[in-house]
């Protein structure tokens, strides 16, 4: 969330006097060198966490073949409160399946379906859109997590030969596009600094190419939309939505889509505010054990070289504190992030010519240093 009065409506009650429970995995490639930076600030922020680390990656499948191990789901929903998360991917691993296995087990598994990622630019000199300011740049895109083609449900036929068919399916139920709809109409009354005096969702769909799937979409959506009178509701094809990312990204507030179409759109919306080395996202379960992630991957071509940029982790910490009803701390995070990116304390991604654990000192010097509280 941004601003002080804001209010995250999806979090986890409160549990007096329990130390709440983090599992941390830091994956492949840049995601532990991330999350190690991130992980620094987690004394000065003062909430006090207990972490525990798993091994699932890449180097942990290929010395063991193992990758969500059998139990963990319910390790991790019933004794944890959120959940760390690098990257996944190496190109070490056949066909992405630990990344399948762990990051999609979790997705599905722990029934995430809320995949909130905040389009929020933090300093204007990160826009490579002419003219655009910090107020314009404010939005959230929900993405459906749970749903459409990443159930894998399809096939293919004569594989491999001139004839090969292969056919994936794109899965949307009445009760999973409601209650993502629905999770866009709490978020969007949420104050978050924007222009806008009546909040605003906006469902993006391609109704005129999919009429039976995302005509599902609009019905869900009209009837949600019916109820929220005090809510300005609009709808966009996709690719107009794309356009308009660019060209008028102060039109939104809460944006909210289908799987496929969020996972496209959100990398755009990574674009609008300097990149993936910035961009946070929670896939989240009102109330329950949510992950969060930094939207980039594991990007191999740079991992090992200290050029990653851990901003991104560090904004998906401040989500995770959010999540566990810890917002002064999450704020507090976003600020200092917000510092470090105003003093052009960053890493060559954004501008500058910091090293990884460069940004990640600078961050915490922020944190601790007298005037932060
Ligand atoms: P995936 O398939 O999971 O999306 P990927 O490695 O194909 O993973 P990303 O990791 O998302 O793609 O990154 C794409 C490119 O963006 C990387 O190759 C890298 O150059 C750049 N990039 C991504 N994350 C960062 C970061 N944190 N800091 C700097 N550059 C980054």
């Amino acid at each position: 969330m941004t601003g002080a009065d804001s209010v995250y409506p999806f979090g986890l009650a409160p549990v007096p006097g329990r130390r709440r429970r983090i599992a941390v995995i830091a994956g492949d490639g840049i995601g532990p060198e991330v999350v190690e930076q991130a992980l620094r600030v987690v004394g000065p922020l003062g909430v006090p966490l207990e972490i525990q680390h798993f091994p699932w990656s890449a180097n942990h499948y290929l010395q063991t073949q193992e990758t969500l191990p059998k139990g963990a789901l319910i390790e991790l929903r019933d004794q944890f409160d959120a959940i760390f998360f690098g990257a996944l991917g190496d190109p070490r691993v056949p066909d992405g399946v630990v990344a399948r296995d762990v990051l999609l087990g979790l997705r599905f598994g722990l029934d995430l379906y809320i995949n909130l990622r905040p389009v929020q630019l933090l300093d204007e000199k990160l826009c490579p859109v002419k003219g655009k300011s910090r107020r314009d740049v404010n939005f959230w895109v929900l993405r459906e997590n749970t749903e459409g083609p990443y159930v894998q449900m399809g096939g293919s036929f004569k594989r491999d030969t001139p004839d090969e068919v292969a056919i994936s399916e794109d899965l949307n139920t009445r009760r999973g596009v409601e209650r993502i709809i629905r999770a866009a109409y709490t978020l969007a009354k949420v104050p978050h600094g924007s222009s806008h005096d009546t909040p605003r969702v906006c469902m993006v769909d391609k109704a005129n190419a999919l009429p039976h799937a995302h005509g599902l979409w609009q019905r869900a959506f009209r009837e949600v939309a019916a109820e929220h009178r005090d809510v300005q509701s609009s709808h966009l094809f996709v690719d107009v939505a794309a356009m308009e990312f660019v060209r008028t990204p102060e039109r939104f507030d809460a944006v909210v889509t289908s799987n496929l179409f969020g996972d496209i759109l959100t990398d755009l919306g990574a674009a609008i505010c300097g990149g993936l080395g910035v961009a946070a996202s929670g896939n989240i379960h009102p109330g329950r054990c949510s992950l969060f992630e930094p939207v980039h991957g594991s990007a191999p071509d740079i991992a090992g070289k200290g050029l990653a940029n851990p901003l991104a982790a560090f904004l998906t910490l401040a989500m995770l504190y959010d999540h566990l009803g810890e917002g002064r701390a999450a704020e507090r995070l976003r600020r200092a992030v917000e510092h470090v990116v105003l003093a052009g304390q960053v890493t060559r991604d954004v501008g500058g010519t910091l090293s990884t654990a460069e940004c990640g000192d600078a961050v915490l010097r922020v944190l601790t240093s007298p005037t932060s509280n």
